[in-house]
Formats: structure tokens, C-alpha cells, sequence
């Protein structure tokens, strides 16, 4: 039986979000107040505050400790981290990846400084990432093995890896993607750049594929100001990574020497001092963000039109964002709803535009991309700094 849709009530989603923000707030705001002050002091007072330091180093260990990777490779920001990962995963000039195109930019942007084509998958609505399913049916459609190489038969050009994206904090079904990847024989990879402190099946995201990238940007659940990392298990991707991100240089006492072209993408020590202090506190931040993922979810649960975004059945996310999706039928009132929200200081937003409407990839393969349109007409982020999963409730 198919029920009309009921009408979306704005000012009950307000006074809703309004209630459990408990006052005007900022959509992420970061989280200072730990050891960051006392850790960049250090940076400061011994002098270093550049490329190489202690805190680079630990950094990276904690990562790794965290997210049981057994490498982490930090950068100067998550976009850095992602086109090494996609470097690392060989692809080359000409050849087409595979991303969502509901995603932020980043992971578009770093298929095209390696000189290949972004080819847009869709996504599921349980995920808000890439559709599996859905994927293997269109690559079975478009699929040619020639010469090795996976090859998308409509352009003639290979298909070089496979890039999903977490979006807001929510693993996507990585081992359905990991087994479509295999099928096809496609390099898989994660932009875990929202995704730092959840876990798929009991397992922290960015296993799966042969490198994943994570973002410590000013609005990420973790931030160093800028900053990104490189997550792998494969001592010769970590290997890889390292030099690449670090100019190629051959390690030597007083000697430069590079041997290729490399990249200068190195976190400084400062913003990895930023980071140590933050990883510290990064499971309170998840816990305290799946409290007031908790609290939207009871909040508009009465709410007419629209309901909270929860994590998919195999998943804990760090609901790094919070999602309100509008019912269909309710599109035309997304635009009403933002400015009600942002007009009570409940500073909110809609999702990325898609990127296949973006005038740089409007012209790029793709597949069905149904799900994306409708979701992007129906989704908002609203307040969901971890503060306000330890406010007093209101
Ligand atoms: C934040 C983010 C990145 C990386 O962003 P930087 O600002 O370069 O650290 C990449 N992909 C997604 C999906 C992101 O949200």
C-alpha cells in the first residue's frame, strides 16, 4: 500500500533540533581543550615545528594503535592523502575511477590530479554510500577484460580503481564493494576522511581496500587545523606512501637526493602536536556524538515529513554529522526548512551538490544516479558538535 506522504512541519523540525541543540549552534564546531595548548607549546619551544619531530611520529602510532591498521601515513590534508592513495593504487593518466557522486569534492578532485576521469556510481539509502549491488550490475553491463585490465567498453578506457566514500560517518557495505572490486579485479579504496572512529562489522573502516585516506580538517571529528592520513596494511604501500608524500627524498644523514617525482605533503609537527591532543579525546568525541545522534533520533521521531538518518545494521558510526532526511514528497521544502534552521541559528545545511552537476564533471561517465538526485533534494546536516551530546538536556 502506498501512503501519501505526510506534509513536513518546519516549525515542530525546529523547535525539535532547537531542543536538543538546547541554543544556537554551529554545524561542527572543534573541540580544544585538552593537551593541545601544552603539546604546540612544546613545538614551539624546542624549535620543532616543521615537516620531521616527535610528534609526527606519534601521531602516526596513535592512529594506528586506534584504528588497527597496521600503517598510518599523516599529510598535510585528507585531499593529499587521497590522491597518494590513488597514486599507490596505480592509476594512471587516462583512466577512469570510480567515486560517488554524492560526495564532497576532494574525492573527485584527487581522481583528476592523477589525469583520470571520474565515472559516478550511485549510492544506497541505507548507507548514503556506494550501491554494491548496483555497481556490479552496471560494471557486468560495461566491463571488458582486455590485455589484464578492466576496461569500460563505451570510452576505451581502463578502469583503474574504485574510491567509496563514508558519508557522514556511515560505513558503507565495504564487504559487498570489497567482493565487487575482486570480481573485476579493480584496486579498492576508502575516503575514510569522515569516518575516523567507525567501525564496520566490528572492525574500524579503512581495512578494506589497499589504502584508505582520513581528514583532520577544521570540521572533521578530529583536527589538527589541516591535516590528513594515509591508512594501510601493505608495508610496501606504507613504504610507497612515505616517500612519495616526503619529495621522494633518499633518506640520508646531509645528502638530497630523489629519486622521482614526489610530493610535498608532509604533516608539520605542530599540527601533529594539534592531533596527539586530539586522539586522546577522540573516543569521548564518538561516544559523546552517538549520544546526541541518540537524542535527534527520539527528538523527530514525532516530527511530520522527515525523519533522523541512523547507522546501517553492521555499522557503529562516529555520526560524524548528523542527518535529517526530508520524506518524499517534502523536496520543495528543503529550501524553507534550511532558512527556518539557519534563521534560528541552528546552523544547518544541505548535501553536497552531486558532483555530476558540477560544470568540471558534469560531462564524466556515470551510472544511474536516481538514488543520489533524491537524496541530495531531501538531505540536511544539522548541528552535531560533540558538545552538544554532553549538554544538559534542556
Ligand atoms: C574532508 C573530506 C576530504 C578531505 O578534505 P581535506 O580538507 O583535504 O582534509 C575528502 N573527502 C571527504 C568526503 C571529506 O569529507
Amino acid at each position: 500500500m502506498q501512503h501519501a506522504s505526510p506534509r513536513l512541519d518546519i516549525p515542530a523540525a525546529t523547535a525539535a533540533i532547537a531542543k536538543v541543540a538546547g541554543g544556537p549552534a554551529m554545524l561542527h564546531a572543534p573541540e580544544i581543550g585538552g593537551n593541545e595548548w601544552i603539546y604546540i607549546k612544546e613545538c614551539l619551544d624546542t624549535e620543532w615545528v616543521s615537516t620531521v619531530g616527535a610528534y609526527v611520529d606519534r601521531f602516526e602510532r596513535m592512529l594506528a594503535e586506534y584504528t588497527g591498521t597496521t600503517y598510518a601515513i599523516a599529510t598535510v590534508n585528507g585531499t593529499a592523502a587521497l590522491h597518494i592513495c590513488l597514486v599507490l593504487a596505480g592509476v594512471r593518466p587516462g583512466d577512469e575511477v570510480i567515486v560517488p557522486s554524492l560526495t564532497f569534492v576532494a574525492t573527485a578532485n584527487a581522481v583528476a590530479y592523477c589525469g583520470a576521469t571520474c565515472h559516478f556510481a550511485d549510492v544506497e539509502e541505507t548507507s548514503l554510500g556506494m550501491d554494491a549491488a548496483r555497481l556490479d550490475a552496471h560494471l557486468a553491463d560495461i566491463v571488458e577484460q582486455r590485455d589484464g585490465r578492466a576496461v569500460n567498453r563505451l570510452t576505451n578506457r581502463p578502469i583503474g580503481a574504485v574510491v567509496c566514500m563514508h558519508t557522514f560517518g556511515h560505513p558503507v557495505d565495504l564487504d559487498a564493494l570489497a567482493a565487487t572490486c575482486a570480481r573485476y579485479g579493480l584496486p579498492f579504496v576508502e575516503d575514510a576522511a569522515e569516518s575516523l572512529g567507525s567501525t564496520y562489522k566490528g572492525r574500524h573502516t579503512g581495512h578494506h581496500g589497499l589504502a584508505a585516506a582520513l581528514s583532520f580538517n577544521g570540521n572533521k571529528i578530529v583536527t589538527t587545523g589541516g591535516g590528513g592520513a594515509i591508512l594501510t596494511n601493505v608495508a610496501a604501500i606504507a613504504k610507497r606512501a612515505k616517500h612519495l608524500t616526503t619529495t621522494a627524498k633518499v633518506p640520508h644523514p646531509f645528502r638530497f637526493d630523489h629519486d622521482e617525482v614526489g610530493y610535498n605533503y608532509r604533516l608539520p609537527n605542530i599540527n601533529a602536536a594539534m592531533g596527539c591532543a586530539q586522539m586522546e579525546r577522540l573516543a569521548a568525541f564518538v561516544e559523546e556524538k552517538r549520544a546526541l545522534a541518540g537524542r535527534y533520533a527520539e527528538a523527530l521521531a514525532g516530527v511530520p515529513g522527515l525523519r533522523s538518518f541512523i547507522e546501517p545494521s553492521y555499522a557503529r558510526s562516529n555520526y560524524w554529522l548528523n542527518v535529517a532526511l526530508l520524506n518524499r514528497g517534502n523536496e520543495d521544502q528543503l529550501e524553507p526548512l534550511l532558512a527556518a534552521l539557519n534563521d534560528a541559528k541552528l546552523q544547518s545545511r544541505p548535501a553536497w551538490t552531486p558532483m555530476h552537476h558540477l560544470p568540471m564533471y558534469a560531462e564524466c561517465p556515470r551510472m544511474d544516479l536516481a538514488v543520489t538526485e533524491s537524496i541530495a533534494a531531501r538531505l540536511i546536516n544539522i548541528p552535531s558538535s560533540p558538545r552538544l551530546g554532553r549538554a544538559p538536556q534542556a
